[in-house]
């Protein structure tokens, strides 16, 4: 039997895959979001990707009070309040599903789903033909990809026997080990540098951001095409002296190009759904045309700016 004709048995948790992106590198790209990423970013816009388990997320603005879900739920988590709406005891629930076929409103769904390399690879093999004729490919995000390492070297075995572009969506925090050998087969790393302060880093983000930056600057030296990215967060990472610091770093680094992208709230709702707070809730999202001033930093130090 041709070893393609095998199909792979190892698994991932996939939380979305995008097919027609244009966002995540470049031509048209299908994007596969990997769930579980070891950092907790305060303006995540996917929170539903960060722990390495499949989640209920729950929408009251679309419940029609039906209360199918508390039939359901073998674990009595879905409760109706003395006002009639339903609320979920996050303690209780364990992301079964259940509630989710039974909610005749979509209130309900579930992020998260365990896939073969196979599955996977069916969905990214439909779009070859506007891959090549795009200079398109195939973009491995997350929550953080490198997190599951054993089935993305899988896939990216797969993808590199095909000719398909691939491009790395990291945010760099994972063991140079790990990120060398899946490096190999990578076309283009999409790298994101949020703060160039180690303690505001942890403050903001959890992890310190040592090792993400040296992480950078062996991708460099292996002579990778590499992006750097800037979620551009106000009143956290957008005062002038970390991005002086970070124009200073790429400088250093021989890193020429890079990506700010701007804060916006398109995640807010996820967070309620989620049952977790999101504290950034007054936060107003930022108009690419206040980010003037950080583009002409970051352009005199010669940088190539996009803001996505
Ligand atoms: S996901 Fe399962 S355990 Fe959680 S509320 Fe729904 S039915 Fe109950
Ligand atoms: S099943 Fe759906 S619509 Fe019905 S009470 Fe539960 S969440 Fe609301």
């Amino acid at each position: 039997m041709d070893n393609k004709e095998i199909a792979s048995e190892r698994k991932a948790l996939i939380f979305n895959i995008q097919r027609y992106s244009t966002e995540d590198g470049p031509g048209v790209r299908t994007t596969v979001f990997f769930q579980g990423c070891p950092l907790r970013c305060l303006w995540c816009s996917n929170p539903e990707s960060k722990q390495h388990k499949p989640q209920m997320l729950y929408f009251e603005n679309t419940c029609t009070e039906c209360y199918s879900c508390l039939k359901v739920c073998p674990n009595g988590a879905n409760q109706k309040k003395d006002d009639g709406t339903v609320w979920v005891d996050r303690n209780l629930c364990q992301n079964c599903g259940a509630c989710v076929e039974a909610c005749p409103s979509n209130a309900r769904s579930i992020a998260g789903r365990w896939m073969t390399v196979d599955e996977v690879y069916k969905i990214i093999d439909k779009d070859v033909i506007y891959y090549m004729n795009s200079d398109g490919g195939v973009t491995l995000g997350g929550g953080e990809c490198t997190s599951q390492p054993e089935f993305v070297l899988e896939l990216l075995d797969r993808c590199y026997q095909r000719g398909i572009h691939i491009c790395l969506d990291t945010c760099g925090y994972a063991p140079w080990s790990i990120l060398e050998k899946i490096l190999q087969k990578v076309d283009l790393v999409l790298f994101d540098i949020k703060h160039l302060d180690p303690v505001k880093h942890k403050e903001f983000t959890g992890v310190d951001n040592r090792l993400i930056l040296d992480n950078a600057s062996k991708i460099r030296q292996m002579g990778k095409k590499i992006i750097i990215r800037l979620p551009l967060i106000p009143g956290y990472n957008d005062d002038e002296k970390n991005i002086t610091a970070i124009g200073r770093f790429m400088k250093l680094w021989g890193l020429d190009s890079i990506d700010i992208l701007p804060y916006h709230r398109l995640g807010v709702n996820k967070y309620h759904a989620l049952g977790e707070e999101y504290m950034l809730e007054n936060l107003p999202s930022l108009q690419k045309d206040n980010i003037k001033s950080k583009v002409k930093i970051l352009e005199s130090f010669g940088l190539k700016v996009n803001v996505v």
